[in-house]
């Protein structure tokens, strides 16, 4: 392999804003069968928006009104920087303006939140305290919470609300389950179209995600990749799994990705095939990764491939 070649090839890639590591990751690029996709922020904007509460009936013995149920929510998730709580946060505050008062603030990475919430400062009781906790209907249960599971209100409409498609959380303090909160997020506008050029260079396209497996096949047949290939459901630490399962089967894996939690699996792609993070995510994805596109749009993706294949063409 010339030097050179090399050299303009990389710099071709950096002028279409796809900056690379060294120029020895053409070849491993060049090799590259297998795409792994991380859904939020990759596929998708990123950018949560909430679409529904759900609450038992008012008569129901958990009921509580849907107001409450996302202004604490609200400020349990003041703390975080998720898109899940961003969406939450806003919401509630457009909802209400002010958010209770909130301290001991807990993140528990692909699970959810917990906080201390103080409400009604202004009431002449002085308000209430409780501790909220936000999350994924497992992880509430394994914290003692119930009502999340199958067999409570809350639960069912957990399920239901999973099933539309919707990435979902539950609400609860006091140790019960207290409603539901649906969010949705678009796919970005080139996602489809990157998806249908890395097929067309031979390449399999699959999706990975934390989220719910109705919400990631949802986005999967938006941008045509098989359900077969959609991989949901998994905690942050089990990404770097996927991605070496995938390499013991013998394939030459990449994966694509934007967060704090993908950068294991980025690294872990890195070692054997490829990874590339979004110009658009975190600095820990950035870090971990061989090739930034730095416009955190996907076609760059089949570009760089077919750049890394043009210029070993050259070479050989
Ligand atoms: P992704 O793979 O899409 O980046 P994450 O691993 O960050 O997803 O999160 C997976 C799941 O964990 C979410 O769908 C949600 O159920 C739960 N979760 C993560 N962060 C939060 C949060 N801040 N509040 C509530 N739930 C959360
Ligand atoms: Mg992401």
């Amino acid at each position: 392999a010339t030097p050179t070649a090399l050299l303009v090839g990389s710099g071709r890639a950096s002028q279409l804003g796809i900056v690379i590591k060294g120029p020895e990751i053409l070849e491993s690029t060049r090799q590259i069968d297998t795409m792994v996709l991380d859904k939020t922020g990759t596929v998708t904007e990123g950018r949560m928006r909430l679409a529904d509460v759900l609450v038992p009936d008012g008569d129901e013995p958990d009921g509580a009104p849907r107001d409450l149920v996302l202004r604490l929510a609200g400020a349990a998730e003041s703390g975080s920087e998720h898109p899940i709580a961003r969406a939450i946060t806003e919401a509630a505050a457009a909802d209400d303006g002010a958010l209770p008062r909130a301290s001991d603030f807990a993140n528990h990475a692909g699970r959810g939140v917990t906080a201390a919430v103080h409400d009604g400062d202004d009431q002449p009781d002085g308000g209430t305290s409780a501790v909220v906790l936000v999350g994924r209907p497992s992880w509430l249960a394994e914290q003692g919470v119930t009502g999340a599971g199958p067999d409570g209100q809350v639960g069912r409409l957990h399920a239901r609300a999973e099933s539309d498609g919707a990435t979902t959380v539950v609400v609860a303090w006091d140790g019960r389950a207290r409603g539901v909160l649906a969010l949705r997020d678009e796919v970005k506008p080139s996602s489809a179209a990157a998806v249908a050029d890395l097929r067309s260079l031979g390449i399999t396209p699959h999706l990975l995600t934390g989220d719910n497996r109705a919400a990631a096949e949802r986005v999967a047949a938006e941008v045509g990749i098989a359900p077969e290939h959609v991989i949901a459901e998994v905690l942050p630490e089990d990404k770097l799994d996927v991605v070496a399962r995938l390499q013991e089967q013998g394939r030459v894996v990449g994966m694509v990705g934007d967060g704090v939690n993908d950068a294991a699996a980025l690294a872990q792609a890195g070692s054997r095939g490829l990874g590339l993070a979004m110009g658009t995510g975190t600095d820990v994805a950035i870090e971990a990764s061989d090739i930034t596109l730095v416009r955190g749009d996907l076609r760059a993706v089949p570009t760089a491939i077919r750049i890394s294949r043009r210029t070993l063409r050259t070479i050989k």
